[in-house]
């Protein structure tokens, strides 16, 4: 029987590349997102029985048990929790208003909490489960301009560690995949002399792309020994 798994903001970038990975092993997905209904047909077009798609702000309780809900219905289990979705705002510490605070660390790290919580009694029933939380370079070492987003993706790493040795004896996997700079929608206020500096800076003289990241979710998926790891592919920029 086939695997299932989610896989949030899935309809652009990292994410998109995480599904066609995945559905090409023949993984069935359900692809989540906030608002691109477009993208998210086209992809349902191109995928075919294979995916589902599914609207859902992960960063509200009830629209991540929706989510859940709607998976097992439509496709009767869970293997495979990726959390993907992210967003970035960057600006000066001083500027972070409480309102941009709680969405970053909202869409980035309670979505994470939400939706890890929400697969888990499907997990325990199957004595197996992957989690897989897309976190970010900037968790490691830290982003100037990206302080929120920095603090976000650090606590996916800490929560990654910590699940995964609570997790582990119910053989459920928990690592984090954190990338360094992928040339997707996130990164389009870069200039060019920015990507440039980036080029420079890393030791493989290039930056990511979403494939990077969806192989080695790939081998994640498979793996069977792999837990509370933070595995960062990012041309060498951090090491
Ligand atoms: P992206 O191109 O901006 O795509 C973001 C995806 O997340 C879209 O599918 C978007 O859906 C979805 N999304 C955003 N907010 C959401 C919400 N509240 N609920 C559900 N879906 C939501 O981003 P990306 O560059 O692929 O990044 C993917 C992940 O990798 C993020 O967690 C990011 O922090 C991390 N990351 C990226 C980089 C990089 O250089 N790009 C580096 C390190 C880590 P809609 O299309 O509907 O808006």
């Amino acid at each position: 029987m086939s695997r299932v798994a989610i896989v949030t903001g899935a309809t652009r970038g990292i994410g998109k590349s995480i599904c066609y990975e995945l559905v090409k092993k023949g993984i069935k997905v359900v692809v989540n997102y906030r608002k691109s209904d477009d993208l998210a047909s086209k992809i349902q077009e191109e995928l075919g029985d294979m995916v589902r798609i599914y609207k859902a702000d992960v960063s509200k309780r009830n629209e991540v048990k929706g989510l859940v809900d709607f998976t097992l219905k439509e496709f009767g289990n869970i293997d495979i929790l990726v959390n993907n979705a992210g967003i970035d705002q960057e600006g000066m510490f001083q500027d972070i208003t409480d309102e941009i605070w709680n969405n970053v660390i909202n869409v980035n790290l309670y979505s994470v909490f939400c939706l890890t919580q929400e697969v888990l009694p499907t997990f325990l029933k199957n004595k197996s489960g992957c989690i897989i939380n897309i976190s970010s370079i900037y968790g490691i070492s830290g982003g100037a301009c990206a302080v929120a987003y920095s603090a976000s993706k650090a606590g996916i790493d800490g929560m990654t560690k910590a699940l995964a040795k609570e997790l582990g004896p119910s053989n459920i996997r928990v690592n984090s995949v954190a990338p360094g700079c992928i040339n997707t929608d996130m990164n389009s206020y870069l200039s060019e002399a920015d990507w440039k500096q980036v080029i420079e800076e890393t030791p493989l003289r290039k930056v990511g792309e979403g494939i990077d990241i969806a192989r080695c979710v790939s081998w994640l998926v498979d793996d069977e020994f792999t837990t509370g790891q933070v595995i960062s592919p990012n041309g060498g920029i951090v090491i």
